[in-house]
């Protein structure tokens, strides 16, 4: 009889799970250098706060499959409520800030990161989970702290690509994801770390599937 009645509650999760189609392998969490955003566009937008830290912003956590494809916008019935994560705004502020034009509060930006990729991971984290564990990885992750540990500065220099992965995969265990982006002068630049977590978003694991950085051998880490 129990088992009978725990077998139906497992297919029904199973069915729930499937129904939503939202099963994914691991997570991207990608942290951002705003210096590489901001020079690639030739313009960037504070936030209506102020000028960002000179560190790594969050740009997301996103749901990936090990062949390097990705769920997006799963649930058209979940929208953003700011109200859900009242307690993480001042946070989210700080690490997760838009450098989108005009100014904003970051609001639309984490609307859209939620609706593309957090609705993609409902089926282990709800809205104030999901953006709780992004701010608690950026924690654990000081990029910046061992960057510079290993003489690697936001100073404009050129630093070999070999020499930044080496720097964060002694400082967090893992071997990174790196993308570039190009500059006005059209150099390569330092733009976004990519860390593979497990599905309950609170593990670093070794990547599954990395995605292709268009770096080049040397790249430029600017100034913010
Ligand atoms: P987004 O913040 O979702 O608009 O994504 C920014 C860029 O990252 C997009 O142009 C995508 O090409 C890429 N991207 C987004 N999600 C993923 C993912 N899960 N895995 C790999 N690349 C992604
Ligand atoms: P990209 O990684 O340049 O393909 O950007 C993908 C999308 O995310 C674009 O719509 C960007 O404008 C947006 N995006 C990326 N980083 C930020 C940021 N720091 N603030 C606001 N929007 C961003």
């Amino acid at each position: 009889m129990r088992t009978g009645i725990i077998f139906k509650l497992v297919m029904l999760q199973s069915l729930a799970v499937s129904c939503l189609g939202q099963d994914f392998d691991f997570f991207y969490f990608v942290l951002q250098w705003p210096g590489a955003y901001c020079d690639s566009r030739q313009s960037c937008c504070y936030p209506k706060t102020g000028k960002p830290s000179s560190d790594f912003s969050i740009h997301g956590l996103w749901p990936n499959y090990n062949d390097g494809s990705y769920p997006s916008n799963c649930d058209p019935d979940s929208q953003f409520h700011k109200s859900e994560v009242e307690d993480l705004l001042n946070k989210m502020a700080e690490k997760w800030p838009s450098l989108a034009c005009p100014s904003s509060d970051g609001v639309r930006f984490w609307e859209h990161e939620w609706v593309k990729h957090g609705t993609c991971s409902e089926s282990e984290l709800d809205q104030h989970d999901y953006f709780d564990a992004a701010l608690k990885l950026k924690d654990k992750a000081n990029l910046l702290q061992f960057l510079k540990s290993a003489g690697i500065n936001p100073d404009d220099g050129f630093y070999s690509l070999k020499e930044i992965k080496n720097a964060i995969e002694e400082g967090t265990g893992f071997s990174p994801g790196i993308e570039c982006n190009k500059d006005p002068s059209r150099n390569s630049q330092l733009y976004q770390i990519y860390l593979c977590v497990d599905t309950s978003a609170t593990t670093f694991i070794e990547c599954p599937i990395l995605p292709q950085g268009r770096c080049a051998p040397e790249i430029q880490f600017p100034k913010f």
